[in-house]
C-alpha cells in the first residue's frame, strides 16, 4: 500500500481496514483499493429509461474494492456485509454465463463478464469489499458494487475505459447477467459525479453537466430518510411502467417520451384519452392508465430543467416545490409510491421543509427532504415521530453531502 496523505482520515482509515480484511481472506496483499458511492437522485425518476433527464448525486457513502490481479483466469469474490454466509466465491471467468442465479457474486462476475464481453483484455482477480452503502435502500449499493469492481479491473488490467463507458459497462453487467433492468443513471452517478455538484445527465446522448450544489454554502441540509421498507416488490411494477411508457410513446408516434416537448403536454394527453381503453388511468389494479404515465414523464423532465434553472441562479432554496410536485407526480401519476414515502414527504412537509420527494425507483426506499440546516434536526424527529405513530419501522435519517464519485485510495 502507498501512502494516504492525500486521503482524508475517513477514507484513509477504509482504506487500510480493507487492504487488511482483503490479507486476512487471501492471504497476500492486495494492489490497490478503489471505492465507489452510493447516490440520490435530487429529481429526475423515472426518465432514464424514456431517453430524459436525471439529476444524481453521489452520497459519502461508499463500497470500497481492494483487489489483486491473478494469471489463472479464476475470479475470487468475498464481502464484508456477511453476503454469501461470508464465504469467498470462486468462479472461472471463462464459464461466466449471464442470468445464472450467483447471488451477491453476480455483480462482480457480471461486470468481469461485461468487460470481456466487450472484447477488453481482463484476467482473473481476487476482490474483498467493504461498504458503507445502505444496501436494498435505493442509494444503489449494487451500481456501487458494479462500479468500484470496473474501475478496480480497469486499472489493474489498464484499460484506459472513460467514467461514461465504464458505467455503461456496469450497467450491461445489471442488465445482461444479473436480470434487473435498469437504466444508466445509477452507474453513471457512481462513475462521474463530483464533490458538491449534482450530475445533470441526459439519458438520450450521455451529455453531463456537473451542476454546482452548495448546500451547506447556503446554510441548506438534503436529508436521506431510508424508510427501510425493501422495495423487492417493485420489481413486476417496474417493468410494467416501462412497458407503458413504451406503449405510450407508440402512442404519440415518438421514439421516446423524451420526444414529447413539455408545451406539448396538452394535445398528447387528448390524443392519449381518445385511443386509451381506460383515459384518464385507473386500471383497476391500481396502476396507472397511460395519459397518467405519460404526463408524470413529460413534467419530470420539465422539473429537472427548472431545477437546473434554479441551481444556475443561485437559488437552490427554490427548488423545494418543485422537489415536492415531483412527489406528487410519482404517488399519483406514476404511481410508485408508498405509505412509509408518503408519510416521509407529508411529515417534512408539516414540519416546515422546503421540498420534499421520494428517490430511486418506489415502493420503498428512500425519500430525500431539503431543509433549512437550523430546521434539519427538528425535521428529523417530527418525522421519526410520524413512522411512530402511524406504527411503522422506525426510519434512518442522514444528510446527503454531495460527494465525490468512484476514484481509487491508495
Ligand atoms: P440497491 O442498489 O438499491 O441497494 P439492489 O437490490 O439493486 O438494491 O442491490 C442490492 C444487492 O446488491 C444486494 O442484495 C447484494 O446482492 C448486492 N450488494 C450490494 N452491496 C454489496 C456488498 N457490499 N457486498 C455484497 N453484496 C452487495
Ligand atoms: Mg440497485
Amino acid at each position: 500500500m502507498t501512502d494516504t496523505d492525500h486521503l482524508t482520515a475517513d477514507d484513509a482509515a477504509r482504506a487500510r481496514h480493507t487492504a487488511d480484511r482483503f490479507r486476512e481472506v487471501y492471504g497476500a496483499a492486495p494492489a490497490g483499493v478503489w471505492a465507489a458511492p452510493g447516490r440520490v437522485n435530487l429529481i429526475g425518476e423515472h426518465t432514464d429509461y424514456n431517453d430524459g433527464f436525471v439529476m444524481p448525486l453521489a452520497l459519502p457513502h461508499t463500497t470500497l474494492a481492494a483487489a489483486a490481479p491473478r494469471t489463472d483466469g479464476v475470479l475470487r469474490v468475498h464481502s464484508g456485509d456477511g453476503s454469501g454466509g461470508g464465504q469467498t466465491v470462486e468462479l472461472r471467468l471463462d464459464a461466466l454465463r449471464p442470468a445464472a442465479d450467483g447471488g451477491w457474486a453476480g455483480y462482480p462476475a457480471g461486470v468481469a463478464w461485461a468487460l470481456r464481453d466487450a472484447g477488453l483484455p481482463v484476467g482473473g482477480a481476487d476482490l474483498h469489499y467493504e461498504s458503507t452503502v445502505p444496501v436494498g435502500a435505493g442509494l444503489s449499493s449494487s451500481a456501487a458494487l458494479e462500479v468500484a469492481t470496473a474501475l478496480a479491473l480497469d486499472d489493474l488490467y489498464g484499460l484506459g475505459l472513460t467514467r461514461q463507458r465504464l458505467a455503461q459497462l456496469a450497467q450491461r453487467a445489471e442488465n445482461a447477467f444479473v436480470g434487473v433492468p435498469c437504466g444508466i443513471m445509477d452507474q453513471t452517478a457512481a462513475a462521474c459525479c463530483t464533490d458538491g455538484h449534482a450530475l445533470f445527465l441526459d439519458t438520450r446522448d450521455l451529455a453531463q453537466r456537473q451542476v454546482p450544489f452548495d448546500l451547506a454554502g447556503e446554510g441548506l441540509r438534503l436529508l436521506v430518510v431510508d424508510t427501510r421498507v425493501k422495495h423487492e416488490l417493485g420489481d413486476g411494477a417496474y417493468a410494467q411502467r416501462r412497458a407503458m411508457c413504451e406503449r405510450g410513446a407508440r402512442a404519440l408516434g415518438v421514439h421516446a417520451l423524451r420526444d414529447v416537448p413539455y408545451a406539448h403536454l396538452p394535445e398528447a394527453l387528448d390524443k392519449l384519452a381518445a385511443t386509451d381503453e381506460e383515459p384518464g388511468g385507473g386500471k383497476g389494479d391500481g396502476g396507472p392508465g397511460t395519459a397518467a404515465v405519460v404526463r408524470h414523464v413529460v413534467t419530470e423532465n420539465r422539473r429537472v430543467e427548472e431545477v437546473i434553472a434554479r441551481l444556475d441562479a443561485g437559488e437552490a432554496r427554490a427548488i423545494g416545490p418543485l422537489l415536492t410536485a415531483g412527489h406528487a407526480s410519482l404517488r399519483d401519476d406514476f404511481r410508485v409510491s408508498c405509505a412509509e414515502l408518503d408519510l416521509a414527504v407529508e411529515a417534512a412537509g408539516a414540519a416546515g421543509a422546503l421540498g420534499a420527494r421520494m428517490t430511486g425507483g418506489g415502493f420503498g426506499g428512500s425519500a430525500i427532504v431539503l431543509v433549512e440546516e437550523t430546521d434539519a434536526d427538528a425535521v428529523a424527529v417530527r418525522i421519526t415521530e410520524a413512522f411512530a405513530a402511524a406504527g411503522h419501522t422506525a426510519p434512518r435519517i442522514f444528510p446527503a453531502v454531495p460527494s465525490a464519485g468512484a476514484r481509487r485510495l491508495v
